[in-house]
């Protein structure tokens, strides 16, 4: 991509912030860095704020963590201009409450959307507000029912518009740029649907890609999987062949290199004009994918297990600051906003239980969660992890050691001669308990969402929710 000559602004951060770390590092780990905007000269314009969430994007089916297949050329690049976290987590595999997640900076059970008629309470700010209140336009742009104003997702953003699809994302992107007041900073969130699965509708595959992306990973893709049930597979009780599900993956794939593309073609423009000399731009996703793994079929995004809750996530700084960075301590979609914060020069809001990332706040010893309260969490000490159903009376836990086992394959039993098992889910549990004992939780309970319109709640069980989620 063409970088154009870095600003003022971004050479003052650049030199300070070299002036107090080594950049030459490929692992971020030492936490060492400060942030990127705390060192900004006073009086200075703010930096604006890209934040991009790409639905249902698994973290091994990028290029920029090994994926075989050319799916994410233009993130490939970006990345390479940018710190990689490599050990990013979701906090659960649901849109709905990742984003809640991402947006407010607080897990599951202190936001409290995570039931499908929750929404945001009144007194819990989301980023939008928080920048709003420092001067900022806000413009958001969803492609998901679920990002609707019914839970929050609005609130503070002056311009909150909805499209169907990538191409109708552009403009509005385009549109909204052009109009926004150039006097202020601006916030952009955008998400991005092209990756997940399609409507269970007459004639739709899984995926559905536009052209040429449904045949540039499988030219006979279509053709494999005529006759196939989505739906049915999307609910596991519909199998097909491996030559059939290389198919579906392709499809799959395909989705990926249209948002990479059209992401491409958008941020190219945002950089040739300047923006991103003077912007920090996130890029991740809500949550993975499952694609059969572990035999559980297509749908659920992968659930509480590793193919769920691991997201890509880059941080991309003004001037290219810390390019090539990789951080391998592992973080949570929580740490998102503290970092958005700490970069536009807001102080630390000591109620969110993330931290900014840009410095030594997250440390490896410290716990993360994936939490679904109605039905299963998962706690991360690394490298453990545990997975526990949040219901029953007598939970059956599963440990996981994710350095000698990362893909889940190999629980620790309960009889392990050397009482890992007892040690480990004593510790975490434990541990969970004290710090969730100190989280902030909102005063008030989570306002009723109030009754969804029959056209959504038929949007949204077309794409296997409502009912469906639970594959
Ligand atoms: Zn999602």
């Amino acid at each position: 991509m063409a970088a154009r000559a870095p600003t003022l602004v971004a050479l003052l951060v650049a030199l300070l912030a070299l002036a107090c770390s080594d950049t030459s590092s490929t692992d971020a780990d030492r936490g060492d860095q400060p942030a990127a905007a705390a060192a900004r000269p006073a009086g200075e314009r703010p930096l604006d704020v890209i934040l991009v969430s790409i639905d249902t994007l698994r973290r091994d089916h990028v290029g920029f963590h090994g994926y075989e297949r050319n799916t994410t050329p233009f993130l490939d690049q970006l990345a390479e201009k940018s710190i990689v976290f490599e050990n990013a987590y979701t906090t659960f595999s649901w849109t709905l409450v990742a984003h809640m997640s991402l947006l407010t900076g607080l897990y599951p059970s202190q936001h409290g959307v995570w039931k499908e008629d929750a929404s945001l309470p009144p007194s819990v700010p989301t980023l939008a507000e928080r920048l709003q209140a420092r001067g900022y336009h806000t413009m958001g742009f969803h492609d998901s029912q679920w990002l609707g104003p019914r839970y929050g997702f609005d609130r503070g953003f002056d311009v909150y518009e909805r499209h169907s699809g990538a191409a109708m994302a552009g403009l509005h992107l385009e549109r909204a740029m052009a109009k926004r007041p150039k006097t202020q900073p601006f916030f952009m969130f955008l998400h991005l649907m092209d990756v997940h699965n399609a409507p269970f509708e007459p004639g739709n595959l899984l995926y559905e890609p536009p052209e040429p992306f449904d045949t540039l990973f499988d030219p006979d893709a279509r053709a494999k999987l005529e006759g196939v049930d989505s739906e049915a597979l999307w609910h596991g009780s519909e199998t097909v062949t491996p030559e059939q599900h290389e198919a579906i993956v392709a499809l799959y794939d395909g989705g990926i290199r249209y948002a990479d593309t059209k992401l491409g073609e958008w941020i190219e423009l945002w950089w040739k004009a300047g923006l991103l000399d003077h912007a920090v731009l996130v890029v991740t996703s809500d949550h993975g994918e499952c694609l059969d793994q572990r035999d559980r079929g297509y749908g659920g995004h992968g659930f509480a297990f590793q193919e769920g809750l691991r997201v890509p996530l880059i941080v991309h700084l003004p001037g290219d600051l810390r390019a090539g960075e990789r951080v391998s301590r592992p973080v949570s979609l929580v740490d998102v906003l503290p970092t958005v914060l700490e970069g536009v020069g807001s102080p630390v809001d000591p109620r969110l239980p993330g931290y900014s990332l840009m410095g030594a706040g997250r440390q490896r010893e410290d716990m993360l969660y994936a939490e679904q309260p109605d039905r299963m969490e998962a706690l991360y000490l690394w490298p453990w992890k545990v997975l526990r159903p949040t219901v029953g009376k007598d939970p059956q836990l599963r440990v996981f050691h994710l350095e000698n086992d990362p893909d889940e394959q190999r629980p620790l039993t309960r009889d392990d001669v050397d009482s890992q098992f007892a040690r480990v889910t004593a510790e975490l549990l434990q541990r969970a308990a004290t710090e969730r004992g100190s989280w902030y939780v909102p005063d008030e309970p989570n306002p009723d969402a109030g009754p969804m319109s029959e056209e959504d709640a038929a949007a949204l069980r077309a794409l296997g929710y409502l009912g469906g989620r639970d594959n």
